[in-house]
Order: C-alpha cells, then sequence, then structure tokens
C-alpha cells in the first residue's frame, strides 16, 4: 500500500501500531482484533484528540442557558468507525432532502395536520399545548414567511433487505451536528495515525485509484466520508439569519437548563460567529419568559433579550414535556412564536415532525397528495419515481386510532418482538418494547371513548427494525468497552424557505449513533448509545 502523506522518512511500517493485522481470530465487522496494549494507545490517543478538538460534554449541567459548565469530560464515542454499506448510505441522503420538503408541505397544510393529529390533540397534553401555541399564533395566517429547518432523518439497515429504514425524522432540536463532525476527523485521524489501522481501513481499489499527494482526499474521503454537518448546519441558520433581514441582530438559541451537551452547541456558536459573522445568545424558556420581549419600536417585531435584537430563534430545547415545568416556559414559548422573528422550528413545523405524522405519510395515498407541490419543475414521472424512492426507507407504520387499529394490535400481540409502540415524545427513552408494549396494547378497546382507558390514539405501532450487529471499541467516561452493537444512521438536512421559494435544500452531513445489541433504546445523550462515525463499503 502507498505511504500517507507525511509518512515520508517516518515509513508507516515504524508508526504506532494500534491493530495487528494478522493476529489470530480477528473480530466480526467492525473493530479489528487487538492487544490490550494496542487498545489502550488507541484509547489514549482518543481521549487526547476529544480534548484537543472539543469532543467534549458536561458532566454536570449549568443551572441557566448561559452559565458556562466547567467540569467535562469526552463525550460518549467508538473509537472506531463502523461499517455501513455504501448503497444504503446513498439512498439514505438522496431522499433526505425529499422528507424535509415534505416535512415543510406538512407543516403548511393545516386541513392535514389537524385531520392527521385529531385523536392525538384529544389525548396527549403536550402536544395539544404546541397545537394551541400555533393555534394562537394565527396558524397558517400568522406564520412567518421563513421556515428554517436543521433537519435529521434517522434510518436503521434492516438486516434481511439490506434497506435503511426510517425510524424518524426530527424537525425540532436536532442535536450532534458539531460532535458528529468530530468524531468523523478523530476516527480519520485514528485510521490515519496508526499505520496498521491504515491497512485495516483503506482498501486496495482507494489506494489504487489515489497518487501520494491525495491519499488523504481521495483515499480516505471514499471509505471515511467527510462529514461537514457543523459546517452545513451553520450555513444554514446563518442563512435563516439572513433572510430574516437585520444583519446586527443576533439568533437566540433556546436551550434546557443543566445541558451537558453544550460543546454541540457552542462548537456551532462559535462556527456562526467566525464563518458567517452572525453572534448568539443562549438562553433558557425560564430565563426568555423573564427577560425578553417582542421589539415593538420597529415593524420587525423581533425578540428583544437583555437589551439585544434578536431575529431568528433556534430552539435546542422545547421538544419535551419536562422543558415546560411550568406556565412559564409555555409563556416564553408562546412569545417567541408571535414574535416577527423566523423560527427554527415554528411550532407548525414541530408539529410536523410528531410520530403520528409520520405514520400518517406512510399510509397509501398520503406522498400522492404532497408530491405535486413539490418545488418544480416535476414531471408526473419524477413525482412518481421520487415517491417510489420515498417509499422504499419506509417501515411497516400502524394508526392505532382508525378503524384498522384492531388489526393492527392484534399483529402485534402476535408478535410483540416485532413492532415499537410510540407515543408522541421526542429525546429518546419514551417508546415502548416487548412485554410492556403488550401490556398497554392489551387494554384496546375499540369503542372506548377519546383519552378513556382502551383508547390508544395517543401512539402509533411501528414495525421493529433489526439490523445487522457489529463489534464496537466504545468509551463511555474513559472506560473503554467492546460491544457487539447496533447502529442507527441520522442524515442531516439543512432547508430554507422564504416565502413560496425553497431556497435551500441540501444534505447537511450525518451522525452514526451505535449502541448495544441489548438496548431497545439509543440516545447518545439518554446514556444510551456513543457517537459514531461511517466506513462505508462495497
Ligand atoms: P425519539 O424521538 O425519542 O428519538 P425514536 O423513534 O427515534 O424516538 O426512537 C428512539 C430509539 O428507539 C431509536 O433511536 C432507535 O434506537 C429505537 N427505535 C425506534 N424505532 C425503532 C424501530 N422501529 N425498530 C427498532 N428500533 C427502533
Ligand atoms: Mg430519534
Amino acid at each position: 500500500m502507498r505511504s500517507p502523506p507525511g509518512a515520508g522518512s517516518a515509513d508507516a511500517r515504524h508508526r504506532p501500531r494500534a491493530s495487528s493485522a494478522d493476529a489470530p481470530g480477528a473480530a466480526a465487522s467492525g473493530a479489528p482484533a487487538m492487544t490490550a496494549a494496542e487498545q489502550t494507545s488507541l484509547r489514549d490517543e482518543s481521549l487526547s484528540w476529544a480534548a484537543q478538538h472539543g469532543l467534549l460534554v458536561a458532566t454536570e449541567g449549568a443551572p441557566g442557558g448561559a452559565t458556562m459548565p466547567a467540569v467535562f469530560t469526552h463525550a460518549p464515542v467508538s473509537l472506531l468507525p463502523t461499517p455501513f454499506p455504501r448503497g444504503a448510505f446513498e439512498l439514505a441522503k438522496e431522499v433526505s432532502p425529499f422528507f424535509a420538503e415534505l416535512s415543510d408541505l406538512v407543516s403548511r397544510d393545516h386541513a392535514f395536520l389537524e385531520t392527521t393529529l385529531s385523536g392525538v390533540l384529544e389525548t396527549d397534553a403536550f402536544t395539544k399545548r404546541l397545537w394551541d401555541v400555533y393555534i394562537a399564533c394565527g396558524a397558517q395566517a400568522g406564520r412567518h414567511r421563513c421556515e428554517v429547518g436543521v433537519l435529521r432523518a434517522d434510518y436503521m439497515l434492516d438486516a434481511p433487505s439490506g434497506a435503511p429504514l426510517q425510524v424518524e425524522v426530527n424537525t425540532v432540536s436536532t442535536s450532534f451536528m458539531a460532535l458528529s463532525t468530530r468524531v468523523a476527523q478523530m476516527h480519520r485521524h485514528n485510521v490515519s495515525y496508526f499505520a496498521n489501522l491504515q491497512e485495516k481501513y483503506i482498501d486496495d481499489a482507494s489506494v489504487e485509484a489515489s497518487n501520494d499527494d491525495d491519499f488523504g482526499e481521495v483515499v480516505l474521503e471514499r471509505v471515511l466520508p467527510r462529514n461537514d454537518a457543523l459546517a452545513s448546519a451553520a450555513a444554514t441558520l446563518a442563512a435563516g439569519h439572513a433572510a430574516a433581514g437585520d444583519k446586527n441582530a443576533f439568533i437566540l438559541m433556546v436551550v434546557q437548563p443543566g445541558e451537558t451537551n453544550v460543546f454541540d452547541q457552542r462548537l456551532l456558536a462559535q462556527t456562526l460567529f467566525e464563518e458567517h459573522g452572525v453572534s448568539v445568545t443562549r438562553a433558557t424558556l425560564a430565563e426568555i419568559a423573564d427577560e425578553a420581549s417582542v421589539d415593538d419600536s420597529t415593524s420587525d417585531g423581533f425578540v428583544s433579550f437583555r437589551g439585544v435584537k434578536h431575529s431568528l430563534v433556534y430552539f435546542r430545547a422545547g421538544y419535551a414535556p419536562s422543558d415546560y415545568p411550568s406556565e412559564k416556559e409555555w409563556h416564553a414559548r408562546l412569545l417567541l412564536e408571535q414574535s416577527g422573528a423566523v423560527k427554527s422550528p415554528s411550532a407548525a413545523m414541530q408539529l410536523a415532525g410528531t410520530k403520528k405524522i409520520q405514520q400518517a405519510l406512510a399510509a397509501p395515498g398520503a406522498l400522492e397528495r404532497f408530491a405535486p407541490r413539490f418545488a418544480g419543475p416535476l414531471t408526473e414521472q419524477s413525482i412518481a419515481e421520487r415517491c417510489a424512492k420515498m417509499r422504499l426507507v419506509f417501515a411497516g407504520l400502524y394508526a392505532l386510532d382508525d378503524k384498522d387499529a384492531s388489526h393492527a394490535v392484534s399483529l402485534a400481540l402476535a408478535d410483540p418482538g416485532g413492532f415499537v409502540l410510540k407515543p408522541q415524545r421526542e429525546g429518546g427513552g419514551n417508546n415502548l418494547y416487548g412485554e410492556e408494549m403488550v401490556a398497554v396494547l392489551r387494554t384496546h378497546d375499540p369503542s372506548a371513548p377519546r383519552g378513556a382507558r382502551g383508547d390508544l390514539s395517543a401512539y402509533i405501532l411501528m414495525q421493529r427494525i433489526f439490523p445487522p450487529t457489529n463489534q464496537t471499541l466504545c468509551l463511555r467516561k474513559g472506560e473503554m468497552v467492546q460491544l457487539e452493537t447496533l447502529s442507527e444512521l441520522g442524515i442531516y438536512g439543512g432547508y430554507v424557505r422564504v416565502g413560496e421559494a425553497v431556497t435551500k435544500n441540501a444534505h447537511g452531513g450525518h451522525l452514526l449513533r451505535t449502541k448495544a445489541a441489548t438496548s431497545d433504546e439509543g440516545g447518545v445523550a439518554a446514556g444510551f448509545a456513543v457517537l459514531d462515525s461511517v466506513v462505508l463499503e462495497g
């Protein structure tokens, strides 16, 4: 194999070795077999890299939005990238912008939102409060002419078919754009730094296609695709800020008190400042309730907070009931929604990202309702092709609020391991599996009034996806463990609509989250998973 750049006199054979390519009993897909000493070198190099590049989380969150926690550790990470099939990665990338635009089209279709969410609105108090904010601000008529989305569609590989099946589309508070960028960089570093990891990860075809000078650019790029999630998210928010029309105004980043994923957010804020000259204020909903007002000194109606004008509100909080412990936080949400600032996302866009909407979009005819409204020019054939591509990633999704609910319930009771029961919640740890799911499904009573025991309108039922497993070296709180794992791919999108014109709808980088194969849920922040990156195969 060719030498990596910079190897020069420092011959690759003399560089540190983290794995032994010819070690007996090389591990299954994922982590190569390594001696304990090699694993320790890899751990130490990774820990050091993480500290040096901001791949960090706070160990204890600060109580206020702007207060900076001073005790931190590395983010939970895998030490090496995880194999993912190239075709599935490309398909997920290709369809994700279609889903971004679909989410916005749904958010603009009041009748569809109202009809689809009707059962949920009667049974789920949180979704109802969000709906009330949307209505109180004038529904569609009250919306800002710009919608700015930093979205993420999540996929798991369906082992039997090899297809990437969509777990969900997130329209609010997507996270890890910065840390996923850093993890991909750290994995590239590890693979280039340890000479024999290079041998393991860089295939001969890629090496043949390169020359010494472009080793880093071409060879690594083919197998370890660059991840520009951080730059993309900043560019999307900057475009929204520009569309708001006041270059001196700030962005208001709404954050949770006690946030530990603070570096992910601050790296984004710093990139906004350094690359786009836009300043960011961090504030909690409670702080906003106490100290923000709608600035009525101009017709813009921007948000005035601590004497500074903010033209775009970017939500990294506000997606869960726990973000609204009192009426105060709802008051803040209403104030922001009523203001003339651009919202990322609007309440309508957040509602369009609920699981009930996802289920309804997979029903026959639903895509066809929206496809003709996609930004064109589109022919009938190209619309049909786009719908067909989108359907490739739909898992089985079942309503529990219609005449077919009893059939769906009996399917799941006959095969509980094959289904997941989902309430209208975000943030991980809310879905029901196995016995817990069965206990709820057994209460189903098709004649139960809305909201009564036996009415399951607040839930949807989903086919359980079974991804292939890998062996992964995980690092959490400094401790290294090799686990049998499953991975979930997130594809970010940057979406900006100004009036009727979609001015941006672009791929926005990716995220791989990897969790123990024995764990049902996959949240990194919720403590179930590690941040990871892909090594493309095929
Ligand atoms: P949340 O909005 O809370 O993130 P998700 O629908 O993304 O809810 O589910 C949380 C986690 O549960 C996912 O990250 C994934 O690990 C797991 N999960 C969700 N749906 C499925 C499914 N259909 N099959 C297998 N695992 C799933
Ligand atoms: Mg999720």
